[in-house]
């Protein structure tokens, strides 16, 4: 059978089975994984759970020394009473379907020149129960022996038919901070009684907003964002509480301690202003997802190769959003994310968005090409 055959075959076999995935909030992944569990049985694998988890695990096993693992994450997102994959994560469930189903033809499976490990990861949109982490504290990496991962995203804003990616940082880090301020309470006629936690909030707010643009060397990307401010509960009275809570986003481990060094300088010299007493948590993310230049290079050629050279985006800027896949990139060498087109009006995480049946050809040619062509 000829490549472009089987291509187009897997492509109508992903998009079959992506008809049948039901959407399900992270780490609830019940039949999704059970979905997926059962396809790749049919298929003739012999996947796993991760124990405690949904994660489902699946090794296409050549008898090589090496592994290549693909991560494909399952999870959708809540939208009041509704769930929906508006992250478009069936998407990424049933390329990566579609690629199993390649592989699970000698004919395919003898041009690979390591083994594979298909990684369908459970919760990858809530932090605290990233499948991510959960994979890679499960040893099955070392165990495994991969040595180097790709992963890929549905991406609106690149049209149907194009692959992007760049080399060096692709996604930023990413920590939630909060700060709570405490101080006396007092009538609202007598401030100098008070500590003026609304005030010292207001002036720890103008502090953190400086940060980014005077404390950061302005060639390297620092970004806070605060995204709730909460204090007061009657006009008269000057509350004994203030609480501010946002998110800060980076590209390395210097940027990230020196935001943080200077948000706990700002926090004690408002302090030190208004005789309030702070409490300064950071609840830790992601860590930024930086690319393999070689996988990088590999992705380029395929893609090339399969798709036309026009098919091939490299992307100047990256982005300021967060993956847990830089989970994966703690104890794996190498790592490659990349960006799948599928245009369309409605940005990601909107209820609307809906990633294209017309882009799983281009998804399922690029992790094909990489697959065989990793040695
Ligand atoms: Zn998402
Ligand atoms: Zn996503």
């Amino acid at each position: 059978m000829s490549e472009k055959l089987i291509l187009k075959q897997a492509t109508n076999f992903a998009i079959e089975k992506r008809k049948q995935i039901i959407p399900e909030l992270s780490g609830k992944e019940e039949k999704t994984s059970k979905l997926i569990f059962d396809t790749l049985k049919e298929l003739g694998y012999k996947p796993y759970f991760l124990e405690n988890t949904y994660n489902v695990l699946c090794k296409v096993d050549v008898s090589k020394e090496k592994t290549l693992a693909i991560r494909a994450d399952i999870d959708a997102l809540p939208f009041g009473d509704k769930v929906i994959h508006a992250c478009g994560h069936d998407f990424h469930t049933a390329t990566l379907l579609g690629l199993a189903y390649i592989f699970s033809k000698e004919d395919f499976r003898k041009l690979l020149k390591t083994n594979l490990l298909f990684i369908f990861q459970s919760s990858e949109e809530v932090r605290k129960f990233s499948g991510a982490e959960a994979v890679v504290k499960a040893g099955i990496l070392e165990k495994e022996n991969v040595e180097a991962i790709f992963g890929f995203h549905v991406y609106p804003e690149l049209p149907v038919g194009k692959i992007g990616v760049r080399s060096g940082p692709m996604m930023a880090g990413s920590d939630v901070f909060e700060f709570i301020i405490k101080g006396q309470a007092s009538h609202a006629s007598r401030p100098h009684l008070s500590n003026e936690t609304i005030s010292a909030l207001a002036q720890l707010i103008t502090k953190l907003n400086i940060i980014p643009s005077r404390k950061i060397n302005p060639l390297y990307p620092a970004l806070i964002s605060i995204g709730i401010v909460q204090a007061g509960t009657a006009e008269n009275v000057i509350p004994d509480r203030a609480y501010l809570r946002g998110t800060v986003r980076y590209y390395s481990k210097e940027v990230r301690n020196s935001i943080f060094e200077n948000m706990k300088k700002a926090a004690k010299s408002v302090d030190e202003f208004f005789g309030t007493n702070t409490i300064f948590n950071i609840i830790q993310g992601n860590e930024p997802v930086i690319n393999d230049k070689s996988l990088v290079d590999l992705l380029k050629k395929v893609v090339i190769k399969y798709l036309g050279v026009e098919a091939f985006e490299y992307l100047e800027y990256p982005s300021m959003g967060s993956e847990d896949f830089s989970e994966y990139l703690k104890v794996v060498k190498k790592g490659c994310y990349f960006r799948v087109g599928v245009g369309g009006k409605y940005p990601l995480h909107n209820p609307l968005f809906k990633a294209t049946d017309n882009a799983i050809y281009y998804a399922l040619t690029s992790l094909y090409g990489v697959a065989i062509n990793y040695e």
